[in-house]
């Protein structure tokens, strides 16, 4: 009972830190702050990398913010909980979320967006309620990622940034699921909603386009076109669904071109998961006229502005951006977690549309 109302204390542990931009990361004993109001403290089990923290770290497109401990794609425990918070106890198994769900903004309560007013993308490097930082080294501040910051043994994260699942899924797996793989699926699935028998080009076959592979894949498309400059893609795609690998590096033709030509005018729909603004034309222009959309996920690396000739949309394509599949984080998820434990394949397609209209 005694330990329930207790503050918990300072926690020392071990976190990557990035100094600077682009160099490399220093394992430092650092001291995470006690949970504030509404926040909560996780034990982090895994984390993957991102390429997004690999663009911030590089901070080519970005402002520099550092000293920083990045991460955003993570699993863990709850190790305490901050007052206020009631949606989560010690022990609880949680993803942690970059973009999160206040559940009450206008954002939150519209079936249209999954963009947070209150607890959106963070970019200062700082928690949302204070604008103030949970680690530092010596007193000097360390500034989070994402508001996550899961290169850390412990992190603190607004309870609105964590989502709460079932404690039998694999931690070292599951985490995937609070970034790539999700954002991939619902590109997809939920922001394209790829209708049966439709082409799909997917520019990037990382992890992102592989995803998106999947779930074009179970929506029934019946030719998934995967373009990547790395051979190697080539057979981990087709386990992911991609019909056709093309090798663009090896086109003697620009390969909006080669789409075009062998689509009969271009793609039904075309996805950027590269992160180069230059692609998200070259996806345009690889899509078909009168109903062609482009999704774009990636987080560019450099030049954050993009050129499309308005004669793209005259000809009737769209262009949609999608930030984390556009899946509602604390909404959604879970479903999707249960969906992988009980190990749903073809059904998993039918069942997501049969149950689009109650998960958002
Ligand atoms: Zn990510
Ligand atoms: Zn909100």
């Amino acid at each position: 009972m005694l330990s329930s109302i207790s503050t918990p204390a300072v926690i020392t542990c071990k976190a990557a830190v990035a100094w600077g931009a682009g160099e490399a990361l220093v394992m430092e004993e650092v001291e995470v702050s006690p949970p504030q109001p509404m926040e909560i403290r996780i034990k982090v089990v895994a984390t993957s990398l991102c390429r997004s923290d690999v663009t911030a770290w590089l901070s080519q497109a970005h402002i520099h913010i550092f000293p920083r401990i990045f991460g955003h794609e993570a699993s863990g425990i709850v190790e305490s909980v901050g007052q206020g918070v009631t949606e989560f106890e010690p022990g609880d198994h949680v993803l942690t979320l970059f973009t999160g769900e206040c559940m009450k903004c206008k954002h939150c309560t519209s079936n249209k967006s999954n963009m947070c007013q209150v607890l959106g993308l963070e970019r200062q490097g700082l928690m949302h309620s204070d604008h103030k930082t949970r680690f530092s080294i010596k007193g000097k501040p360390i500034f989070h990622y994402c508001a996550v910051s899961s290169f850390s043994e412990y992190t603190v994260v607004h309870s609105g940034c964590a989502v709460k699942i079932c404690s039998t899924a694999p931690l070292d797996r599951i985490c995937l699921l609070s970034c790539g793989v999700a954002a991939g699926l619902g590109a997809a699935w939920k922001v394209a909603d790829i209708s049966e028998g439709s082409t799909v080009a997917i520019f990037g076959l990382g992890t992102v386009g592989l995803s998106v592979a999947q779930g074009a894949k179970l929506r029934g498309a019946s030719r998934i076109i995967g373009i990547d400059i790395n051979p190697e893609k080539s057979e981990k795609a087709k386990a992911f669904g991609v019909t056709d690998f093309l090798n663009s590096s090896e086109c003697k033709e620009p390969i909006q071109q080669v789409i075009k030509r062998i689509t009969d005018g271009g793609a039904d729909y075309s996805f950027e998961c590269i992160g180069d603004t230059d692609m998200i034309t070259t996806a345009l222009q690889s899509c078909c006229d009168g109903w062609g959309m482009t999704v774009t996920l990636g987080v560019p690396k450099v030049k954050p502005v993009i050129t499309a000739h308005y004669a793209f949309f005259l000809t009737g394509r769209t262009l949609r951006g999608s930030l984390f599949g556009g899946w509602k984080p604390k909404s959604d998820i879970p479903t999707l977690v249960d969906m992988y434990l009980k190990k749903v394949s073809c059904a998993f397609y039918y069942i997501i549309r049969l149950s689009k209209t109650h998960l958002y």
